[in-house]
């Protein structure tokens, strides 16, 4: 299918690895000039080359911590006014509900709502300027149910759904989408590290608790960033221009529930 966006320009945040990668890929597979952002500057490099070189778009790369207003002027200064925003940032660590303190709470509403709503606020006035433009948002499962041990996540995340629900009824009029995608368990380094964590909590080998979880996916799998990337590329298609405010779940059928 063709997604209509060919020639178009995105920012895609946090984009050197795993689901943000898995956007990026997707949406220079459509044709769009990317700037792509992370801090370590050689996984950065090396994505950016790929993609350059197997989909012949212009990549722009900036390693810069896109929580940081420092680091995020950098990404915005390049990016100049986009028509596509990928939101993404690590996500808060795991604990205890009693482990977490105010700086705690701070960080985590810094990395996962605050910046995105910066960024939409960069941004969309541009896109309502000129008419057109797409957000997608990558939050988690953990919206729509809770994941117990990452109350950060699932006390940030929900404050940028609210925000989100709100604000994209009010930019739609003018061209402009905004929806999250919100993942379940996904093959990055990130679920692997949230396994060996849990490995060196409990001492059960990384297999066993690998295996107990997928067993709760009706996919019996975890998913891909690339089909991850793929529903990303259509949020931001020509074809999309009609989903307004939603939350997308990618979960493989993990959250049971009719709606
Ligand atoms: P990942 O594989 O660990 O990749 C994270 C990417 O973000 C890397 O490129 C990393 O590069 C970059 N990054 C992290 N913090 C950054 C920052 N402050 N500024 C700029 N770049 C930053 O993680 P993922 O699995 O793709 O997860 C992406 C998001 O989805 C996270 O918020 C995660 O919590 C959420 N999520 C993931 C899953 C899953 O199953 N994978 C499930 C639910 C929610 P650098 O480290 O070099 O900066």
């Amino acid at each position: 299918m063709d997604l209509g966006i060919r020639g178009k320009r995105a920012l895609v945040c946090a984009s050197s690895k795993g689901l943000g990668r898995g956007c990026a890929l997707a949406l220079a597979e459509a044709g769009v000039d990317l700037v792509l952002n992370a801090r370590g500057a050689e996984a950065l490099e090396a994505t950016a080359t790929e993609i350059r070189d197997r989909f012949g778009v212009s990549v722009e790369a900036v390693a810069a911590d896109i929580v940081s207003e420092a680091g995020r002027a950098q990404v915005l200064e390049v990016a100049g006014q986009v028509d596509i925003l990928v939101t993404n940032a690590g996500g808060p660590p795991p604990g205890m509900w009693t482990d977490w303190n105010r700086e705690d709470f701070i960080a985590a509403l810094d990395a996962n709502m605050l910046t995105p709503i910066a960024l939409m606020k960069a941004q969309v006035p541009g896109m309502m300027e000129r008419g057109w433009g797409r957000v997608v948002n990558i939050t988690s499962q953990s919206v729509k149910a809770p994941i117990p041990q990452l109350g950060l996540s699932n006390a940030a995340r929900t404050g940028l759904t609210g925000y989100v629900a709100g604000t994209a009824r009010q930019v739609a009029g003018q061209g402009v989408t905004i929806n999250n995608l919100l993942p379940g368990a996904h093959e990055t380094d990130r679920i692997r590290s949230f396994e060996a964590n849990l490995h060196q909590k409990s001492g059960r080998p990384v297999e066993e608790i690998r295996k107990e979880r997928t067993a709760t996916i009706p996919s019996g799998r975890y998913g891909t960033a690339e089909e991850f990337g793929q529903t990303c590329a259509f949020l931001c298609s020509q074809h999309a221009g009609y989903i307004v405010g939603q939350n997308i779940l990618l979960d493989g059928g993990g959250i049971n529930a009719t709606i």
